[in-house]
């Protein structure tokens, strides 16, 4: 292919319109991939930081409403996930595995904690 020496808009770098980058049609300018690649990089950073702005926002709104940070839907899983550890952990018991039984007794009752306490300290700030 012929080459197509242009110069970037952005970076002032010339470079062959044949390699990639963009050409906007209604200025007639072109745009080095590099910088293409950076623009679309920034962009995606945006939309990280927006995502998480919203993420946050969300969780803002459910604190205020239900008094915690988690979902429903979280803190079922949580504590259904945490009851299933527990029963796993007594089924060790009764096989005599003790020391698993305290392990699986620890990570469920954690799980069932984590989900339960900020639904309770929800409830009873809000009496
Ligand atoms: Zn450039």
């Amino acid at each position: 292919m012929k080459k197509h020496i242009v110069t970037c808009v952005k970076c002032g770098r010339q470079f062959d319109a044949n390699e990639g980058g963009a050409y906007y049609p209604e200025s007639r300018r072109y745009v080095c991939k590099r910088c293409v690649d950076k623009q679309k990089s920034e962009q995606a950073d945006r939309e990280k930081a927006r995502k998480a702005e919203e993420r946050k926002a969300e969780a803002d709104e459910r604190e205020r409403v239900t008094g915690m940070r988690q979902s429903k839907a979280a803190m079922l899983v949580k504590i259904v996930v945490g009851v299933l550890f527990l029963f796993a952990a007594v089924s060790l018991a009764v096989q005599g595995n003790i020391s698993s039984f305290v392990c699986g007794l620890v990570i469920g009752g954690a799980l069932v904690a984590w989900g339960l306490v900020p639904y309770l300290k929800a409830k009873s700030g809000r009496r």
